[in-house]
């Protein structure tokens, strides 16, 4: 495999218009590239928009942007846990491996921003790592951690120490949840359809 594959979903459209589509998956690419060349995908990394439910390998990530007002960890996954910020990363031992599920609350946030709180779920999700293992101590923007701070501003950029974590990493299997597209796309059909309950 030449290339190094993390796929987005984005059901509810929240990374539309195309142009900022197009600049999300760019600075992705941008983060990914190095990290996917370093550990050996020779042609480096592919950012891919998935429209359906599709089965990932194991080796790669997913990424689900959602609306502000529906979390597919809460209500698919069925994980209340901490409020869910600019993104959150669910990491569950199913069948005795670890399964995740990563998604990105997006309104209200730029390309620049939806792209590094992708890229740091990406940290959670394939070093297998909760908050207080990924960025310990306070939350706030700790330049050192670079994109795994748990938080993040303009000012954040990725260090070396990132990519070579995650190219050290970027091989080992992940299984990325099954099933969270077409629960997206039954509540968006909801929500459009008027039900009062979509999101509940
Ligand atoms: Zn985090």
């Amino acid at each position: 495999m030449a290339t190094y594959n993390v796929f987005l979903s984005d059901v509810f459209g929240v990374l539309q218009p195309a142009s900022k589509l197009i600049d999300v998956m760019n600075r992705l690419k941008g983060f990914f590239d190095p990290i996917a060349t370093q550990a050996g995908f020779a042609d480096g990394a592919l950012i891919l928009p998935v429209p359906a439910e599709f089965a990932i390998d194991d080796r790669f990530l997913e990424v689900h942007f959602i609306p502000d007002d529906l979390s597919a960890i809460e209500k698919f996954a069925n994980d209340q846990g901490a409020p869910l910020l600019g993104g959150r990363t669910l990491i569950r031992a199913v069948n005795g491996s670890s399964q995740m599920l990563s998604e990105v609350r997006g309104l209200g946030h730029n390309a620049e921003m939806l792209a590094k709180l992708a890229f740091h779920e990406c940290m959670h999700n394939k070093l297998n790592r909760s908050g207080s293992q990924l960025h310990p101590g306070p939350s706030i923007v700790n330049p050192a951690l670079g994109l795994a701070s748990a938080e993040l501003d303009q000012t954040t950029v990725m260090t070396v120490a990132n990519t070579a974590e995650m190219a050290a990493a970027l091989s080992t299997p992940r299984k990325q949840w099954p099933g969270v597209v077409p629960f997206l796309v039954q509540r968006r059909l909801r929500k459009e359809a008027g039900d009062p309950f979509w999101n509940t």
